[in-house]
């Protein structure tokens, strides 16, 4: 939830009616150590305009030697631009830009509260920031406004006006910092009526306090928060200035920190997704998997027999036939040639009845020696041709070590409002049929095929 204008405003303002002198706006900031002043015209009809008094403004006038009992309203001051209480910091953000560099936001002509580009894009969400970054970039400073403590304070504030600083560091010729004068300063000074030509030495604020520069963000914003410095003064490992760093920079940079980290976190999710996803998708296939043959197993094909069973429920002259084919002796097999090799003689048979079916055809391994076979859209009639070919297959199939294998198949074809098990009854009742036939043999539900 974004916040309102109204919460993240400064409500604390000072005003002045705009028919006083310059001299007592002065005294008024000063003495409220505010760097703003709102300057109130009242007019005729009880309605008000509202201006702002900012320390630049104050410098400005200072350096073109303005006389300080000069009324406010002759100063062609900016009209502020007045918001509404109810609007969100994301309206406000589309229509402003960083020229609007203060607002104030009226209620029924009264004053509420003062708030700046800064404040709203210091209290917005980082990932909107993110696609407004150009415009906060505008408003950034990096580099020191540096002088020497000889210098008169004319030429320091001068200095500050024209790199558009609001502080300047006074620094010996070490390049060591000594001192700091920043627009604060300035407003004593003009309240004081102080001389602008002494050195900017007399009238610094020793000592400055610096943070050096490989410290970490998070050591920059306690040093701001235990200090209560709206900036701080970078020095290198020589105690030499190379740079300052203000608290909205700081706040910048943080955003900043914050979006990649939450890129660099929404990458590292994306690509454990994707693993999870492969991972279950190989741990589904070895779900539904038989080990040894590789074909479905019994769990599997019940899913595929439910799936056409329900098919078959729902629309009318649709046929479904089952095969379960049962090795002929093959306890034999392991009795004559070991394990490994009734192994292999399973993988063979699995193999056939693969490459022998139809695409839509369904092979599974049931168990043991046995397998399914289930033949959606085919009738009792076709699923014995296919029987018989499959059973013909292993028959002639000359397989590795024992060379003959024959099976036995049972089929039967699903009956409308049967259910899966009484469908499986029938087919094995049809492959006992087979069995005691003789074996190599494909039966049916009540009718014999012979070889
Ligand atoms: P019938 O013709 O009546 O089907 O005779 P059969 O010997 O094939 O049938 P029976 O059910 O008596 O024996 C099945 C044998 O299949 C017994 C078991 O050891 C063997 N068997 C079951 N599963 C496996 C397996 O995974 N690997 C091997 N090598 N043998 C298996
Ligand atoms: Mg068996
Ligand atoms: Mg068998």
């Amino acid at each position: 939830m974004l916040p309102t204008i109204e919460e993240i405003a400064v409500k604390t303002i000072v005003s002045i009616d705009i028919d006083s002198p310059l001299k007592d706006a002065i005294t008024t900031m000063a003495s409220s150590n505010h760097r703003n002043i709102v300057v109130i015209e009242k007019l005729e009809n009880n309605h008000k305009n509202f201006y702002l008094l900012t320390i630049n403004d104050l410098i400005e006038y200072k350096l073109t030697n303005i006389d300080e009992s000069i009324s406010l309203k002759n100063l062609n001051l900016s009209k502020a631009r007045i918001l509404r209480k109810d609007l969100n910091i994301l309206n406000v953000l589309n229509e402003v830009d960083s020229t609007d560099k203060h607002m104030v936001i009226v209620e029924n002509d009264e004053l509420i509260g003062i708030l700046s580009y800064t404040d709203i894009i210091n209290n917005i969400d980082p990932k909107i920031l993110m696609k407004k970054q150009t415009i906060a970039t505008l408003i950034l400073q990096y580099k020191a406004t540096t002088t020497f403590e000889n210098t008169s304070t004319n030429h320091a504030i001068r200095l500050m006006k024209d790199n558009n600083s609001d502080s300047i560091i006074i620094i010996d010729e070490e390049n060591q910092p000594i001192g700091i004068f920043t627009t604060k300063d300035f407003i004593n000074l003009i309240y004081l009526n102080s001389d602008l030509s002494k050195p900017i030495g007399s009238y610094m604020t020793t000592p400055v306090y610096t943070l050096n520069e490989d410290s970490t963000v998070s050591e920059a914003i306690d040093f701001i928060r235990d200090k209560h410095f709206k900036r701080i003064v970078i020095t290198n490992d020589e105690n030499e200035v190379v740079g300052i760093l203000t608290q909205k920079e700081l706040l910048r940079i943080i955003y900043n920190k914050w979006i990649d980290f939450i890129k660099e976190e929404g990458n590292r999710i994306s690509k454990i997704n994707e693993e999870l996803l492969t991972k279950t998708t190989k741990l589904e296939k070895k779900a539904s998997m038989d080990f040894l043959t590789k074909l479905y197993n019994r769990e599997k094909f019940n899913s595929f027999l439910d799936y056409e069973i329900n098919k078959i429920k729902r629309y009318k002259e649709q046929y479904l036939s089952l095969l379960i084919v049962d090795i002929d002796y093959f306890k034999h097999v392991n009795d004559t040639h070991g394990h490994l090799v009734g192994d292999s003689v399973l993988q063979e048979i699995g193999k056939i009845l693969s490459v022998c079916s139809r695409d839509s055809d369904i092979v599974a391994r049931w168990g043991g020696e046995e397998f399914v076979v289930m033949l959606p859209q085919t009738n009792i009639d076709q699923a014995v041709l296919v029987a018989e070919k499959l059973r013909a297959t292993v028959e002639k199939h000359k397989f590795d070590t024992v060379k003959h294998v024959t099976c036995s198949i049972g089929v039967s074809q699903f009956h409308k409002n049967e259910d899966k098990e009484t469908l499986f009854k029938r087919t094995d009742k049809a492959l006992y049929k087979a069995k005691n036939n003789g074996r190599n043999r494909v039966e049916m539900e009540n009718m014999t095929i012979q070889n």
